[in-house]
């Protein structure tokens, strides 16, 4: 017998036909015109069943973070493994540049992954906690050689190669995922 789908179910007076949508990675979101019965709704959803499984499935194999609103309570939730992280890796990537940074802070931004003030607070957005580890470094070393080069001119990008030699491969996958 064929695995059922499990959904929740909206009525809208607005809709003339049943919709499926996925919402997150895995809530299945059926919306119905008020008058269609329950049973013609569910034999409709479980006709497409594969379709739908396939998409789950699919989503199971995108990254975490891809699925996060810049919400209060992820921040919340996340913040001090990111502090954390950049902490320690702000350390051991510093024993090659030697620079002196004051603070380190973790901020819940829609658009930027990290930031480097001339005063020496070095900020990061919650979700390099949600990165693979190696996008979470180039994050760090990025902004850690923004103490040493405040631009992004060719002398930046050679303190970033000392410790990253593939770093341009590493800022073309961090552009797919949407920050700067
Ligand atoms: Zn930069």
């Amino acid at each position: 017998m064929q695995q059922q789908v499990p959904y929740v179910l909206r009525r809208s007076a607005r809709s003339r036909n049943i919709r499926i949508t996925i919402r997150g990675r895995d809530e299945v979101v059926v919306t119905a015109p008020r008058t269609t019965s329950e049973v013609t709704i569910d034999r409709f959803v479980q006709s497409k069943s594969d379709w739908i499984f396939h998409k789950l499935e699919q989503l199971q194999t995108l990254p975490d973070h891809m699925f996060l609103k810049s919400s209060k309570k992820d921040f919340e939730l996340h913040k001090k493994v990111a502090l954390e992280l950049a902490s320690a890796r702000l350390a051991f990537f510093n024993e090659t540049y030697r620079f002196s940074y004051k603070k380190i802070s973790i901020r819940n931004q829609k658009s930027r992954w990290g930031s480097c003030s001339k005063t020496g607070t070095i900020s990061f957005n919650y979700k390099i906690a949600l990165l693979p580890p190696h996008l979470a470094d180039y994050i760090i070393v990025h902004e850690l050689c923004h103490l040493g080069e405040m631009n992004h001119s060719s002398k930046f990008w050679s303190l970033v190669a000392k410790t990253m030699p593939d770093y341009v491969r590493l800022r073309r996958e961090l552009n797919g995922k949407g920050m700067r």
